[in-house]
């Protein structure tokens, strides 16, 4: 579904990217693990444009993107979610609205049809009874499945995560991984930035570990974890164990 060729990005003289190869199957569940700095942010965010890369290819559902055409970029944003560890809702707007605002504008839904999906999606993660509320008036956990369910309302192809639980309480950290786990279950192609070992191992289709903006390893988790065939994958994985 997702086909990054030879992409690379430079932050000034430093090499953020280089030479990055990363196909992700429609369906499959991609968790990117690696040292701070390694570039896991900046290369799922090369996937929806939100970082644009200095070379190299991306494909998406078959489509090659222009990487230096603006509109290529626009209409990707649309068909790829993306969630933060921040949430990022708008804090004045409410639930609800949150929800509906981009499937009226990109989708041109009408606001009934919107609001409608969106409170079926709200249901589903136990939160309908939140519509009306702002952001503020939710946890951390609670917030951040409604953005999960806000991605979910674009009919993306794909949602990308960037470390979606690490501004999370543990108990909380539960509930959001749950809803990942069942978008992972109906078929949701997801690429998945991540600490959390269990989540890879028993979710992730492949897990990917990146180091230096290169990807060092990657292969199915029982492998991965169980034989890791580069030193600077054992060495890190013997550090958060
Ligand atoms: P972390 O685990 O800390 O989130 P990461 O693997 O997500 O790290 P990136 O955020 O992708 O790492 O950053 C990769 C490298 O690129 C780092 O050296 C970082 O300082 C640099 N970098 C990232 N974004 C920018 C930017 N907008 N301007 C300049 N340098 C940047
Ligand atoms: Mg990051």
């Amino acid at each position: 579904l997702i086909s990054l060729k030879g992409i690379g990005k430079r932050f000034g003289t430093h090499a953020a990217l280089q030479g990055i190869d990363l196909d992700v199957a429609a369906g499959s569940v991609v968790v990117l693990i690696g040292p701070s700095g390694s570039g896991k942010s900046t290369l799922i965010r090369c996937i929806n444009g939100l970082v644009r890369p200095d070379e190299g290819s991306l494909t998406v559902a078959g489509r090659a993107v222009d990487i230096y055409d603006e509109g290529a970029w626009q209409g990707l944003r649309t068909q790829i979610g993306m969630v933060f560890q921040d949430y990022a809702l708008f804090p004045h707007l409410s639930i609800l609205r949150n929800m509906t605002l981009t499937p009226q504008r990109r989708r041109k839904l009408p606001r009934a049809v919107a609001e409608d999906e969106a409170r079926k999606l709200l249901a589903r993660i136990g939160l309908a009874h939140k519509a009306d509320d702002y952001p503020s008036a939710l946890s951390g956990g609670q917030q951040q499945r409604v953005a999960i369910v806000r991605a979910l309302a674009m009919q993306p192809k794909a949602i990308l995560f960037d470390e979606p639980t690490s501004a999370l309480d543990p108990e909380t950290i539960t509930s959001v991984l749950d809803v990942m786990r069942a978008l992972a279950r109906e078929g949701t192609t997801m690429v998945v930035v991540t600490h959390e070992m269990g989540f890879a191992r028993e979710v992730a289709d492949r897990v990917v570990f990146m180091a230096d903006g290169r990807i060092v390893e990657q292969g199915p988790p029982a492998e991965f974890f169980a034989n890791p065939q580069h030193e600077r994958t054992r060495a890190f994985l013997s550090n958060i164990r």
